[in-house]
């Protein structure tokens, strides 16, 4: 923001404050329903949804069977499950399965997947052990199917988490580590790190040097763009670090923990090329917009105000990164404002981006 938009966005918030609530428009309307109706805040009708562009083939994963979901070798015994909306891993050891994550939506089709896969090699179908990436029940909820006793293993703020969740759906780990631990499970190395607050608290990064693979998830995801919200990140710098500290360990292929494919490292480093172009651009528009409009038109409202500046500061920022992305990321026309939203709110209330102190 140069300083003459500066002067008007302090302008705005002047005339914000001095504004006469009977002189708005909406007070002018018969009733606050007619209002209400009148902004357009009414909900998205089901029957007029916008359209938008086509997910690149190269986007989509391997097609789901009858039962909803498809199974696919990563690399020598390490595989993938999806039902192309959640991605989870297994390791067929000699000694039994260890499962990476339990996504509900996969259920039971997990030991069905298992079993197709263990069945033909003759090696044991039984779960042994579940790692958790993270506490959240859209990846974890599906652990109590595995029984009691099996072991499960997490960071010990996934424990804490999962114990305040209190679901039985997915019990807390008994085994649990903090910054880094090796686990040799039938014959197969599985290193856990942790390296600082992220998505959540408690995601971690699964590395498993013998499969060349990394296990990340709610970071990146290949051949998408991330969900709302850049994930609805609990740490927006973590998260954008992420992927970042993801390249840094040795590693061919990636899980992303959603949608239908495993990733490569290019999957990843495209998502770092789009987020960088991102945070360019919504820093660029938190500079380059005007917010008098916005604080002229709502008045005293000043959650009206702020809402539509910052969306529009976000929609600005989206609009070259769509295009640029568009046909190489899924749904970037989808998600783009969304996590420019996440962005700008990061920049400033992170790195207090454009916010100056008063006189
Ligand atoms: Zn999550």
């Amino acid at each position: 923001m140069d300083n003459s938009t500066r002067r008007s966005f302090l302008a705005g918030a002047a005339a914000l404050a001095a504004a006469p609530v009977a002189g708005s428009a909406a007070a002018a309307l018969a009733t606050p329903a007619a209002a209400f109706a009148s902004a357009g805040a009414t909900a998205e009708d089901p029957n007029d949804l916008p359209d938008y562009a086509p997910i690149p083939p190269s986007s989509l994963g391997k097609p789901v069977n009858s039962l909803g979901y498809a199974v696919g070798k990563v690399s020598r015994n390490l595989y993938f499950v999806t039902d192309t909306d959640y991605l989870s891993a297994f390791i067929a050891t000699r000694d039994g399965v260890v499962l990476l994550d339990a996504p509900p939506t996969l259920g039971h089709n997990i030991q069905r997947a298992i079993d197709e896969v263990t069945k033909p090699l003759g090696l044991p179908n039984k779960v042994t052990h579940l790692i958790y990436t993270h506490h959240h029940s859209d990846h974890a909820g599906a652990s109590s199917i595995f029984g009691k006793n099996i072991a499960r293993i997490g960071h010990s703020e996934t424990r804490r988490l999962l114990k305040r969740d209190n679901d039985p759906k997915k019990p807390a780990p008994e085994e649990t580590f903090d910054d880094h631990r090796t686990l040799h499970i039938g014959g197969e190395r599985i290193e856990l790190h942790w390296f600082g607050e992220n998505h959540t608290p408690d995601n971690i990064y699964i590395h498993l040097p013998g499969h060349d693979a990394l296990v990340l998830v709610d970071i990146a995801y290949p051949g998408w763009v991330p969900f709302s919200n850049l994930n609805l990140s609990e740490d927006v710098p973590g998260s954008v670090a992420a992927s970042a500290k993801a390249l840094e360990l040795p590693w061919k292929h990636f899980l992303g923990g959603h949608l239908g494919r495993v990733g490569t490292r290019r999957d990843v480093q495209l998502h770092d090329a789009y987020m960088a172009d991102l945070n360019i651009e919504v820093r660029r528009a938190l500079t380059t917009v005007d917010p008098t409009p916005f604080y002229a038109k709502y008045g005293a409202n000043a959650w009206a105000a702020v809402k539509h500046h910052l969306n529009y500061v976000s929609s600005v920022a989206a609009e070259p990164v769509i295009k640029k992305y568009l046909g190489r990321l899924g749904a970037v026309d989808v998600n783009t404002e969304s996590i420019a939203f996440a962005l700008l709110e990061s920049a400033r209330l992170n790195q207090g981006f454009e916010m100056s102190v008063h006189d």
